[in-house]
């Protein structure tokens, strides 16, 4: 029997130096002394997560971090989340990841306010995704619910029509700035864009709409096709997450994907519910679990300090603490997959600080878990599909 691997995620997670901190990050100013004991009793590194070639997304850096290289295996954003919901795609569809969001005036003078749609529960977007695909439906798009604000557009046939080819961004990149270049590129397929102002206008009109003015198709791609896990380490594996990018991931991969009722993604997730069901898993003959708390990245979207702070409080305190306490013998390996400054709002390609604790590894004798003390001790994996490996040759 392989020993159990706790791999603990906080998505975005890193930051730089804030001044109204004294020019430390929320990570150094959070109370963590968990990950900062287990830091100081394990190996302490960084970890480039995103490609050169690539943006800097979360479904790129948590593609590596599972152990595959998305250079070879990444093809968009929208196919991750249509493996999560189980979504039969067609080798000639592309499917769109769809955001409801809240922009003034799409148009070539519009401006993305909020990637969120004032962060729409559930319930209420399935009622608005229902009532923009029934009225505005056609033989080429197809919109699927999902949750919160997080949907799929299909394109059928979409493989080889020049739409697969457009460079969308992220909606979370620009809040607050001009979307005319994504707008111009929209406006290049009049179906396309035929599409999105019928959405436009039944959102207008619809009395549940809230916030949500538009939506926002990007992150295009084909069917995602993924190596199974087992067989790359040989391990029982699981993924918790209450996002559908890492249960697409996790689906794509043949591991078990978990569901926790009340995992928001947000600061008041079901952090025990995560906790309960990671214990479970490896309890019932689990080998690997990778929790995934997403908590951190809105935090550093929304560009909220103290809350960013709590969130990495709490994942040391609601997360860390009790996993390692119940499964005193297993591999920790905690990390971020990518920076989400404050400063910026948006995700950066700095390299992630980690930590892997386990029974006989050399100390490296850190003070606490930070990005500075990650990067001070100088070992550095170069590739984010290598540190999983590299993990797992460590222990053993
Ligand atoms: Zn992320």
């Amino acid at each position: 029997m392989s020993q159990k691997f706790l791999f603990l995620l906080a998505d975005g997670m890193g930051d730089w130096p804030i001044e109204s901190l004294s020019g430390k990050t929320p990570l150094e100013v959070a109370k963590t002394p968990v990950m900062d004991r287990l830091a100081k009793e394990g190996v302490v590194g960084t970890c480039a997560t995103i490609p050169e070639t690539m943006p800097p997304g979360s479904d790129v850096a948590n593609m590596a971090l599972l152990g595959f290289n998305p250079e070879t295996y990444h093809t968009g954003r929208g196919p991750i989340e249509a493996a999560a919901q189980g979504l039969e795609l067609k080798e000639d569809d592309v499917v769109w990841r769809t955001n409801l969001v809240t922009i003034d005036n799409f148009g070539p003078d519009g401006i993305m306010r909020d990637y969120s749609g004032g962060h729409i529960h559930t319930e209420t977007s399935r009622v608005l995704v229902n009532a923009v695909a029934n009225a505005c439906g056609s033989e080429t798009f197809e919109f699927i619910p999902g949750v919160q604000y997080r949907h799929l557009l299909v394109q059928k046939g979409g493989a080889s029509a020049p739409e697969a080819q457009f460079d969308i961004r992220p909606p979370h990149d620009i809040t607050d700035q001009p979307i005319d270049r994504d707008y111009a590129v929209y406006a290049q397929s009049p179906r396309l864009l035929a599409y999105l102002n019928c959405a436009a206008s039944v959102l207008a009109e619809h009395s549940d709409a809230g916030a949500v003015t538009n939506l926002w198709p990007w992150g295009q791609g084909k069917a995602l096709r993924l190596p199974q896990f087992a067989d790359l380490f040989g391990r029982r594996s699981a993924v918790i997450s209450a996002v559908d990018l890492i249960k697409g991931l996790g689906r794509a991969a043949g591991m078990d994907v978990i569901d926790i009722p009340g995992a928001t993604g947000l600061l008041d997730t079901n952090y025990q519910g995560k906790v309960d069901a990671a214990i479970s898993f490896l309890n019932g003959g689990g080998d690997f679990v990778f929790v995934h708390l997403e908590g951190p990245d809105e935090c550093g979207h929304g560009g909220q300090i103290e809350d960013k702070i709590e969130s990495i409080a709490r994942f040391d305190k609601l997360v860390a603490a009790p996993l390692s306490e119940a499964f005193p013998d297993a591999a920790v390996l905690v990390c971020c997959d990518h920076f989400t400054p404050i400063a910026v709002k948006t995700h950066t390609k700095d390299p992630v600080p980690f930590f892997l604790h386990a029974k006989g590894l050399p100390a490296s004798g850190v003070s606490a878990f930070t990005e500075r003390t990650a990067q001070e001790t100088g070992l550095h994996i170069d590739k984010g599909y290598e540190l999983l490996p590299y993990a797992f040759s460590q222990i053993g």
